[in-house]
């Protein structure tokens, strides 16, 4: 697990072994702050320590060490005012980049599967206020839910995808990469828990195995509503002073959301008014029709109804479609799959009549690329089809529905996260980088502050010192944190940089993650994807790297150099 919390930060390494070399001797603001927060921060405060020696704790003059991490506090203040150049020439993150968690060689795929909802098909933010207001209705006419819960209404900046609901405290979580909750990231209704709140609770902030079994993870782009709802049912219950069972909660309102999708409710809506919920995409055509001139088989596998799918095909593709139909790109279509059941049930598979809307009663032993099926098992298909698992690569939205499933039949998986773009963007702001720089700083000091000084040291200024270090690094979190989602911060990462617990799904299940399919089509169709070097699977199996060669004053290059690049090495 400690690999994924470096693998961000290490990705620029070899970029950072420019300035680590040159830039950094300037100082604080001479460069050092790079887009690798965790290993500039860790080189900048090893520069700062430099001159520090292993302390016998036995021996610490207390009052020298915490005059020395004052000085250093001080000097690194005055450094925070003002955002380096050099940071504008530090490497970004490509928001369009496809990432690797597993080597995938695009030349060993043949079978190109594609989930509808989220993945194909791009929906406005106005989706969301039209199921929430959907699913609340059905609360209050159908489940006798009070009327004074339709007066809630949608807040986009509340939600972030990936959360997860405890039934049984009635909490919204954000948990990291190791279960353990955020400070930040636990909501009662709409009211966020302090620390002793959530420590009251939970005990401590890591969920326990038995505390684990009452969540339930809200992880699709529908949850986005689900998540906005649970909260406003549950601050309306509080405010009325209405007593109240937090595992009803959950079930009406998922009741209410699988309602309006299951009835077509949302459908319709949406094909009513494409205009205002559907995007339009003609590079998406234009990713497909390269796979079919490659010689690749499309086929699509949803759970959604076909008149709702070729609806919103023909919307989205038409004005670059020039006539033909979206359908002539795929072998196969199977709709209303009722994933992830599909994976694992032996339903049958049944052809669906678009004209009379009702399903054939002939067995069926073969797909036709102008027919349409419905149902159906992974088990029938792969008899039916011959597509063995590993040419066939699945891309999905869906943790469960998209990604475990077709990870455990042996195909490959590509996780389509639409936030990713719009997170790499803010990651790559000088603003967001010069926080998290700052924030790993304070980290140092007060790591350094903890470690050299004894905690019965409790003189005024090692306190004082203490309360402006812990204030500045909350100040770092909430800059990063707002920059995102004011209620639960960014969807892949903590307020700390690390690794949320979403994070941590979709490098189990996805082989491949990205922002949309088309963004493959700035990659060649044989390329050889490959996990970034630089990851580290434990923190002991140190990776070496190269570093690129200076240009000296003589205009020479000097020869390359091997280094290690664990960032600790810089404190050493
Ligand atoms: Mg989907």
């Amino acid at each position: 697990m400690a690999s994924v919390r470096r693998q961000i930060p290490l990705r620029v390494s070899l970029m950072w072994a420019k300035f680590s070399t040159s830039g950094f001797q300037k100082g604080f603001g001479g460069g050092c702050y790079s887009q690798n927060a965790s290993i500039s921060s860790d080189q900048s405060v090893g520069k700062l320590l430099e001159e520090e020696h292993v302390v016998d704790v036995g021996l610490v003059d207390s009052n020298n060490e915490v005059a020395k991490i004052r000085e250093k506090f001080d000097l690194a203040k005055k450094r925070f005012l003002k955002i380096p150049d050099a940071l504008e020439k530090m490497p970004k993150t490509n928001p369009k980049g496809i990432y690797v968690n597993k080597n995938l060689r695009l030349d060993s795929i043949q079978v190109y599967g594609f989930d509808y909802d989220y993945t194909l098909a791009h929906y406005s933010s106005s989706l969301q206020n039209l199921i929430y207001d959907m699913a609340k209705q059905h609360l209050v006419n159908e489940l006798k839910y009070p009327d004074g819960c339709l007066a809630s209404k949608y807040d986009q900046s509340f939600p972030v995808r990936g959360l997860y609901y405890d039934k049984i405290k009635g909490c919204l979580l954000k948990l990291d990469f190791f279960g353990s909750i955020e400070p930040d990231g636990c909501y009662f209704g709409r009211r966020k828990l302090c620390r002793k709140e959530i420590e009251e609770l939970y005990g401590t902030r890591h969920i326990g195995r038995d505390q684990a079994r009452e969540l339930v993870g809200l992880m699709d782009f529908f949850c986005f509503s689900e998540v906005c709802l649970i909260a406003d049912i549950v601050q309306y219950f509080v405010d009325a002073k209405l007593e109240f069972d937090a595992s009803y909660v959950y079930q009406d309102v998922r009741r209410a959301i699988q309602h309006v999708h299951r009835s077509g409710l949302v459908h319709r809506g949406i094909l009513a008014d494409p205009d205002k919920y559907l995007v339009k995409n003609g590079q998406l055509l234009s990713f497909l029709k390269m796979l079919r001139e490659n010689g690749k088989k499309l086929f699509l596998l949803t759970n959604s109804p076909y008149y709702f799918v070729d609806g919103g095909m023909r919307y989205m593709l038409e004005d670059s479609l020039g006539g033909d139909s979206w359908r002539e790109l795929f072998e196969v279509v199977i709709a209303k799959a009722n994933k992830p059941d599909f994976y694992t049930s032996e339903h049958p598979f049944r052809c669906y009549d678009i004209k009379k809307d009702n399903l054939a009663f002939h067995k069926v032993d073969k797909f036709l690329p102008d027919k349409v099926y419905y149902h159906g098992c992974l088990k029938s298909f792969l008899q039916i089809t011959k597509w063995n698992g590993p040419e066939v690569i699945y891309f999905g939205d869906h943790l469960f529905s998209d990604l475990r499933g077709p990870s455990k039949a042996g195909w490959r998986t590509a996780a389509i996260i639409h936030e990713l773009e719009h997170e790499i963007k803010i990651q790559n702001e000088d603003g967001y980088r010069f926080a998290q720089a700052k924030f790993h700083i304070i980290q140092e000091l007060l790591g350094k502050l903890h470690s050299t000084v004894s905690s019965k040291y409790t003189c005024d200024p090692c306190k004082s010192l203490l309360g402006e270090l812990n204030e500045e690094r909350q100040n770092a979190r909430r800059t990063m944190r707002n920059m995102f989602n004011e209620s639960f911060g960014a969807t892949f990462l903590t307020d700390t940089g690390q690794e949320s617990a979403f994070a941590y799904h979709i490098h189990q299940y996805a082989d491949v993650y990205t922002s949309k399919p088309e963004n493959f089509m700035f990659y060649q169709p044989e390329a050889w994807l490959h996990v970034p070097y630089d990851i580290k699977i434990m923190p002991h199996h140190l990776k070496f790297r190269l570093l690129e060669p200076e240009t000296g004053r003589s205009g020479k290059r000097a020869p390359k150099t091997l280094v290690k690049t664990d960032p600790c090495e810089a404190l050493k």
